[in-house]
């Protein structure tokens, strides 16, 4: 009789989010995680002071209500709105693309002039398309917002982000942006937004209680790739090709670095997050960390300040996996290894690695919680 109802491989938000339902209905897990921290992708260090995103900025968002209750159930959340600005070669640009934007680029001040501008600016693409869905990333942005935004705050960005022309990436990508004829930077449709005050260390400390964890040890490397004899099911939250030895070949994946420095100055930019949008810069945005958490005059109480430039890259061996590549060759190679894992009746796959997709922080959760809850039929998710 295996120790363990669960053995968890990743502690990351799904790893971590599963673990506390099992718990709390008296199920046994072990989490277990190859990095020396818990929490996956939204741990975070302290510098000077300052709760620094290690593995890029992580705003909380979301209009479930249930995953919302959820996280603030665990620790308190801030009143932190994402409004990143966008520079291109020294102009500055609000974003999402709004009417602060249109503003900016164009000097229009009423919602029609800008509707009239960017119906110009689609026109030509519109027409290239003679009726069908635009197919691809610069096709759906040319479409949306016209010539104008795509060369300035779209092209360029994305190319640095993905490694790959516009005309070879989905076009769901750049869908995640809202277009807004009113003067609202805030850059999420949600009903909710945050950050924890106590940091997401502490969610998930909350998450991970009444767990057995264990770090610094690869699923893979470890006694435990045997797991029966640990635990009578595994949640997998590693990457879905590793599982099955890339058998089909390997998923390929973005990651991205991260410079982080200490600058002698309470305030260096002013925001959470500047966009680069120029190909000339090499990193895609900066972050300045307090800033999620400061708000007015509270930024000046450290006289010190920690900003990090994001860079993003091919994958390569001993690299980080972090953005999913969803074009056509990856996307059936993903389908190939999902049909594979359908036949592991065990085995959970879950999270932004396991399940080969572009997930934010609050769909794992609650893609956790409906997992837990069909294993579970007895426990209803309303009653997290
Ligand atoms: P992860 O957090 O990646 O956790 C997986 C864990 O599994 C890791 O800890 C890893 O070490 C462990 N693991 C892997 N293989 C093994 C193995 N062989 N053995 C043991 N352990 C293993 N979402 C938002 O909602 N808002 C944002 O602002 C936001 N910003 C982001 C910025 C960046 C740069 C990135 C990359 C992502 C961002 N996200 C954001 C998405 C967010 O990070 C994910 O949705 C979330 O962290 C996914 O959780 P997860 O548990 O699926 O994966
Ligand atoms: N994007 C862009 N310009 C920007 C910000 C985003 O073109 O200034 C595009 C880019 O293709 C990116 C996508 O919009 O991949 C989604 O952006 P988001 O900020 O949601 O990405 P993430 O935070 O996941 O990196």
């Amino acid at each position: 009789m295996p120790k363990y109802d669960y053995l968890i491989v990743g502690s990351g938000l799904f790893g971590a989010t599963f673990a506390h339902l099992a718990t709390r209905r008296g199920l046994r897990c072990l989490v277990i995680d190859k990095r020396p921290h818990a929490g996956g992708n939204v741990y975070q260090d302290t510098i000077e002071g300052i709760a620094v995103h290690t593995y890029g900025a992580h705003i909380f968002h979301t209009s479930d209500r249930t995953v919302w209750d959820f996280v603030c159930g665990l620790t308190p959340f801030n009143r932190f709105t994402n409004a990143p600005v966008a520079n291109f070669k020294g102009r500055l640009f609000n974003l999402p693309f709004n009417m602060n934007t249109f503003h900016q680029l164009w000097g229009v001040t009423t919602p029609a002039e800008a509707e009239a501008e960017i119906e110009r600016q689609k026109a030509e693409a519109v027409a290239r398309l003679e009726g069908r869905q635009p197919t691809n990333l610069e096709e759906q942005a040319l479409t949306l917002v016209g010539r104008d935004i795509y060369e300035i705050l779209i092209k360029e960005y994305t190319e640095k982000q993905w490694g790959r022309p516009c005309t070879a990436l989905p076009a769901f990508i750049i869908r995640r942006l809202p277009v807004r004829l009113v003067y609202d930077n805030n850059y999420f449709n949600n009903l909710y937004q945050g950050i924890p005050t106590e940091g997401y260390n502490a969610l998930i400390d909350r998450l991970l209680e009444g767990s057995d964890v264990q770090l610094a040890t690869d699923f893979f490397e470890s006694p435990y790739h045997d797991w029966r004899a640990t635990a009578r099911q595994l949640v997998y939250t590693g990457p879905l090709d590793r599982y099955f030895n890339y058998d089909l070949g390997r998923l390929d994946w973005r990651t991205v670095t991260f410079r982080t420095r200490v600058e002698d100055t309470p305030n260096y930019q002013g925001n959470a997050v500047v966009n680069y949008t120029s190909a000339e810069v090499p990193y895609t945005r900066v972050i300045e960390h307090k800033h999620f958490t400061c708000f007015g005059s509270e930024v000046y109480a450290n006289p010190r300040t920690v900003v990090s430039e994001e860079y993003s890259a091919e994958y390569h061996e001993g690299a980080e996996p972090y953005y999913p590549v969803n074009d056509a060759r990856n996307d059936a190679l993903a389908a190939a290894y999902r049909e594979r894992a359908e036949r592991e009746p065990d085995v959970v796959f879950g999270g932004r690695l396991a399940q080969y997709r572009y997930y934010d922080m609050a769909p794992v959760i609650a893609e956790a919680m409906h997992r837990f809850a069909e294993l579970h039929p007895d426990c209803a998710t309303t009653n997290i």
